[in-house]
């Protein structure tokens, strides 16, 4: 089970020292099967690969420039250095990048490059509350995934995180039974279109906390959860990992 720390735009180089009681946790067996993987921002990502060298913790960054080579382009850093300072992840398409003016084709270069330089893509999609009020859900999920993975043809190193965006921060999160039934059509629908050996992973993302676990847990469609807001707090994170093997 993979268990995401999406820490977006929060911490300091002090922070690096709270996931010392995470890193303990990997140490007992019965957490042994969960799959830890930090991202936090740019400028700690390196404080962070360091400490967890030689753990069960890997390190993901949130987001990359789409263009492969290095070049000019102030401000960005693609995924080649993001791979050379010792992450191995990368999410790519979350909703606050989305609204900061990712698009489905830039998406879709960054999964390429971040491929190619061999880092592990958490691709992220879901609906809007006005998409899910009028029944758009499926539409849009569909053509996310679709645009975003356009002649991508080898899937092993994408993990699939459905993100409804109006759960994201918020605190509401979707029924178990609906959940279970867009994880069960999201799975169809990659087993469908992208035909192989693929065992599709698929995280939940969207205001996961120690209470909201307890239900998820139950879905067998999911392989993991993907926390925002709850990951920032070793122990709000722990108690999550610890009532899912509960
Ligand atoms: C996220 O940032 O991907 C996320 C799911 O945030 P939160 O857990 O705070 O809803």
């Amino acid at each position: 089970m993979y268990f995401v720390a999406n820490w977006k735009m929060f911490g300091n180089s002090k922070s690096v020292n709270s996931i010392k009681k995470v890193i303990n946790l990997t140490k007992i067996s019965k957490y042994k099967k969960a799959k830890i993987i930090y991202c936090p921002p740019y400028t700690i990502l390196q404080n962070f690969a360091k400490k967890t060298r030689n753990t069960k913790i890997n390190i993901g960054a949130q987001d990359c420039h789409y263009e492969q080579n290095f070049g000019a382009y102030t401000g960005s850093i693609n995924a080649k250095m993001i791979k050379e300072i010792g992450a191995n992840y990368i999410i790519l398409g979350h909703s606050e990048s989305r609204k900061s003016g990712d698009t489905d084709k830039k998406i879709n270069l960054k999964i390429k490059s971040s491929l190619t330089e061999n880092l592990k893509v958490i691709f992220c999609f879901g609906e809007t509350l006005i998409e899910r009020k009028n029944k758009k859900t499926y539409k849009i999920i569909n053509h996310q995934i679709k645009s975003a993975l356009k002649n991508v043809t080898i899937l092993r190193n994408i993990i699939f995180a459905y993100e409804p965006v109006w759960s994201i921060g918020t605190g509401k999160v979707p029924k178990s039974k609906e959940l279970q039934k867009t994880a069960f059509l999201i799975k169809k629908f990659l087993k469908s279109r992208f035909r192989g050996k693929y065992n599709f992973k698929l995280l939940y993302g969207g205001s996961v906390d120690n209470k909201s676990i307890h239900n998820f847990k139950l879905i067998k469609e999911l392989d993991g959860f993907l926390i925002g807001g709850a990951s920032k707090s070793s122990k709000k994170f722990i108690d999550i990992i610890r009532n899912f093997y509960k």
